[in-house]
Order: structure tokens, then sequence, then C-alpha cells
């Protein structure tokens, strides 16, 4: 398989305003054509040390791709930098010079001198042409390896990729395949999915595997390659169904869907509906249902009932339940679930009731405790679960447990 290596180049890039989202959209094409990307390395514009990230990266790796530093002025040096690392010399190339300067003169101006630096080539460069911007790239096919030097203004780079180099590394590829799964699982920690997976995905390295922890989930990453598509996706099915087969119903997603988008789809296929009563995740969980395109089949209504009174007025709770037991309590988590249900009429009420924090925390009810609440036409049933994490995070998984709660009840 072969392996690239990127390198962004652009002082702009080490400071904290500036990202480098061109390797992240490389990273993705060149993983599309089974090519895996090894290393990046962000580099100002300083011809030492970018040479070094160049030779090095050369040793390494058997395609390297630099973005940024083919603009016009002194601290453009990737052009100098690459003949530097691949020994070879700079030529003036005057076609160039006229392609850059027609460009000017459509535009009715006039080039400035300085442009001419963009006319040098690299000695046995093959030129990639720029229709959105004046320096053209280079694609050069040495012994130590590929090297393909693109602008870093990512509306020039992106098409000069596709156009150009695209095509180039398919042809050298060969036929591999990749495809990719994201399997999802709520309501396992990070070490206890792996604990119960590692024993079947450490039997494999096609597909590879990655366990990654987001917010409020664990995801799965399946990556697979194979001659063509069919292939790579028959060793995803073959993985993923041990996975699942292990994990069992915290595996919420196959295909990296989201928790809401699940919930969505089953309560549609069902034919059922929810409404929802929130007062720590202030709205967060109605936000999410009707993220979904088509909620609307479902999802009836939300109110945000943050103050005794709203739940009082709004859902019907009792005032002496809240009296005694205190707004963040089962009690009244069940009985807003149950008021919600009546109010809108529907299959499902869901509320919430909990501390978010930082502050209103007491060693018996800490900071992180939430009830969650399910009334059905059977009745209502509660969860506490005590969520770690600032108070965003408490919210955000608080509206997580209070959509697998109804995830599961779905199944
Ligand atoms: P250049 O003149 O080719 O060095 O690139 C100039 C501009 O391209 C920068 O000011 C950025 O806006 C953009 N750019 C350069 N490198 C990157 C990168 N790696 N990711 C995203 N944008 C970039
Ligand atoms: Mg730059």
């Amino acid at each position: 398989m072969l392996t690239a290596e990127i390198i962004a180049t652009g002082s702009e890039l080490l400071t904290p305003d500036r990202t480098d989202t061109n390797s992240l959209w490389l990273t993705e094409r060149l993983n599309s054509i089974g090519i895996e990307v090894k290393l990046k390395t962000i580099v100002g514009d300083d011809d030492v040390r970018m040479e070094e990230a160049m030779r090095d990266a050369l040793k390494r790796s058997s395609i390297v791709i630099t973005t940024g530093g083919l603009g016009p002025t002194e601290d453009d040096v990737t052009r100098k930098v690459a003949a530097r690392a691949l020994n070879r010399r700079l030529q003036f190339n005057d076609a160039v010079l006229e392609n850059i300067r027609a460009k000017f003169t459509r535009l009715n101006r006039e080039m400035p001198e300085i442009n001419s630096r963009q006319a040098m080539i690299v000695e046995g460069a093959q030129l990639l042409d720029n229709p959105h911007g004046s320096a053209p790239g280079m694609y050069i096919e040495a012994d130590k390896g590929i090297v393909a030097c693109l602008p870093g203004p990512p509306r020039e780079m992106k098409p000069m990729f596709d156009n150009f180099v695209l095509p180039k590394l398919v042809a050298r590829a060969g036929e591999v395949r990749v495809a990719r799964r994201t399997l999802r699982v709520a309501g396992m920690g990070e070490s206890a999915v792996d604990e119960r997976i590692a024993p079947v995905y450490k039997l494999y390295t096609n597909p590879q595997t990655t366990i990654l922890f987001n917010r409020s989930e664990i995801e799965v990453n399946l990556t697979a390659t194979a001659r063509t598509n069919v292939e790579a996706e028959l060793l995803l099915d073959g993985l993923a169904g041990q996975i699942e087969e292990r994990l069992g119903e915290a595996v919420f997603a196959f295909r990296g869907e989201t928790m809401e988008q699940i919930v969505g789809m089953r309560l549609a296929v069902k034919g059922l509906t929810v409404a929802t009563a929130e007062s720590c995740t202030g709205g967060l969980i109605a936000e999410r249902l009707t993220d979904v395109a088509g909620s609307s089949v479902y999802f009836m209504e939300g109110v945000v009932t943050y103050s005794n009174d709203a739940k009082i007025r709004s859902l019907g709770v009792p005032e002496d339940l809240i009296a005694t037991h205190g707004a963040v309590s089962f009690q009244v988590a069940e009985a807003m679930a149950e008021g919600i249900r009546r109010r809108a009429n529907v299959d499902y009420g869901l509320s919430v009731t909990g501390i978010a924090g930082p502050g209103g925390g007491t060693a018996e009810k800490p900071v992180g405790l939430v009830y969650i609440a399910l009334a059905d036409d059977t009745g209502v049933e509660h969860r506490r679960v005590i969520l770690p994490g600032d108070r965003q995070l408490i919210r955000w998984r608080a509206s997580q447990a209070a959509l697998d709660f109804l995830r599961r009840r779905l199944l």
C-alpha cells in the first residue's frame, strides 16, 4: 500500500487563528483511493525547516504533498525548497511567465515584477494548471518519491488536486478500494467497550479498528481495504457483525447515524409520537430531535420548564411533590413525563430534570445528577444517572441518556 505525507506550509498556520484544513481534505481524498496518510507536518515560511521537513518526508513516504508557499512574495519558498530537497535545479520557464502575465492582462492589470518568481520551476516537474490563481502547481516523479506542490488557498488547491494529481495517484495505487464504517455505542465507557470487543478486532489487521470517545458516545471506526468496494464492504460486514454480537443493544448506529436520527427513524417506522419536557437540558433534546428532517411526523411538542412554577403550571406537576422531594427527583421527573404526555396527547412523554452545575450541587444531590423519565400507555419509568463533565457536557450527556432511554424502549 502506498503511503503519503502532507506538509502544510505557512507561518499563519502556526498561529492560534488559522487551522490547516487542506490536509484534512487531502487525507480524505487519498484514503478514498487506498493511500494512507502516515504523517502530517505544519511548517512556517522558513526555507531551512521546510527543506528539512521535505527531506525527512521523502525518506519515509512514497508520496509527499505540500500545500502553500507558491505565491509571489519573499516568504513563498516552496519552489526553491523542493528543488533543494530533490537535488534539482530551479529553471525559469518562459511559457509559465507568459501565462501569468496573460492572466493579469485579462484582469486589465499589469503584472507586478515579483510575480515572475512564480515562473521558476523545479527541473523535470510537470506543471499543474491553476485556473483560480496565478501560480501553477508542480508534480515531480523523482527517485526518492513523488512530490506534489499545491497552492495554499483551498479553492485553488482542491481542483488542482482532483484534476491532475488524483488521476496520477490512482494509476500508481492500482486497484485498492477503502471502505469505512462507524459504529456508535451509548451507555458504556471507552474501556468497557474495548474490553468486550478487543478480543475480536485484534484478530484482524484488515479491517483496522480504532475506538474514539466522542462527548457522550463511543465510536468504533472500521477501515477495510480490498481490490473492490464489494470485497471491502464484506470485510466490514464480517467484523461489524461480531462487534455487534458482543455489545448488544448498546450499539445504536451502524453507519455513523446520530442518536436523534436513529430515535426518529424508529418512531417513524412504528408510527409513534413523542413530546419532551426539559429542565436542565433547556430544550437540547427537542433541538436534537428537530434537527432531523421530517421530524414533524413524530415530534409533537417540547417545553422547557425551568422554574418550579413552570413545572406546576405547564405540566401539572403537584406543588407538594416539588416541596417534598425537590425539583431534581425521580418523582418530579416522572410527573413531568406524564404531564407532557397528557398535555401533548402523544405516545411517549420524555422528561429530564437535573443539576448541570457548576453551582447548586449538594452531598445528596451532586452536580451531574440527572433524572430522566419516560411515560407511555403502560405507565412511567425513570432512570437516575450521575454524569461527569462541565455544564455543557452534562447537558449534552443528559440529552443523550434521555434519547437512549427512548431508543431502547423502541427496540
Ligand atoms: P499560500 O500563498 O499558497 O502560501 O497560501 C495563502 C493562503 O492559503 C493562506 O493565507 C490561507 O488562507 C490559505 N491556506 C494556506 N495553507 C492552508 C492550509 N493548509 N489549510 C487551509 N488554508 C490554507
Ligand atoms: Mg503562505
